[in-house]
């Protein structure tokens, strides 16, 4: 049986993360973010010294990863890894091991399994493509990098932050183009929107009339269907 699901795609910092949180939560739903399993498992792989060419153990590591989600808590291996898998370092080899198909695959159904009922809500890259191409709703979330740039400087400015006070707003938007050509440019699961998407350009919204907006667009398609 199809589970109910929304996919909300969308580059580095364009808020999928707390805009899938709140939708989840309104709706009772589930959340996956994939985004931390996949910087929980480049984590793991630095922590382990695996090297970023030896794609056996890379693909074996993908399948042997100890996660766990606690409310907003990732905990790798049974010790908490939340703040340390945000550093931007950790998303940068997280972009660029996610390019690897065996890591893909390795991470796949781990994703698949967080579609139970009442519903799901899964935030990432390929979402839409890919990890559930017969969601209900599929949302394409995005912005300039400069307006992405600035919110995620913003919120470096929260001391807890891994990257926090070693970042300027011009280094912290040539990373976020970057990481946006890597994940766009690379052959499998791209980032782009899925064919069915609908595209929300957030620059000019705020959080809660984005997270307004997927609730309404929800309503219309399960009125519809
Ligand atoms: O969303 P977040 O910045 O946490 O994701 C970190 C990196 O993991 C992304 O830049 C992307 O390369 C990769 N990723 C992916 N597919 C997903 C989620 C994240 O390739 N579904």
């Amino acid at each position: 049986m199809l589970i109910p699901t929304i996919t909300i795609d969308g580059p580095v910092a364009s808020g999928k993360g707390t805009v899938a949180r709140a939708v989840a939560h309104a709706l009772g739903f589930h959340l996956l973010d994939s985004g931390a399993i996949y910087r929980a498992f480049a984590f793991s792989c630095r922590q382990k010294s695996i090297d970023i060419l030896n794609y056996k153990d890379l693909a074996d590591e993908a399948k042997v990863l100890s996660l766990e989600f606690v409310g907003e808590n990732v905990l790798l291996n049974g010790t908490d890894a939340t703040a340390d898998i945000r550093s931007e370092t950790v998303g940068m080899l997280a972009s660029k091991l996610s390019a690897i198909s065996d890591v893909r695959a390795g991470l796949l159904e781990r994703q698949r399994a967080f579609a139970c009922e009442p519903g799901l809500v899964a935030d990432g890259r390929d979402m839409g493509t890919v990890v559930f191409p017969d969601a209900t709703l599929k949302i394409y979330l995005t912005a300039t990098a400069d307006v992405r740039g600035s919110r995620r400087f913003g919120q470096l400015s929260d001391a807890s932050h891994a990257d926090a006070a070693t970042s300027k707003l011009d280094d912290v938007i040539a990373q976020i183009r970057s990481r946006d050509q890597q994940d766009k440019s690379r052959a499998i699961a791209p980032l782009k929107p899925a064919k069915e998407a609908i595209v929300i350009d957030n620059a000019r919204q705020t959080k809660q009339e984005t997270i307004d907006s997927i609730l309404a667009l929800w309503s219309i398609q399960t009125r519809s269907s």
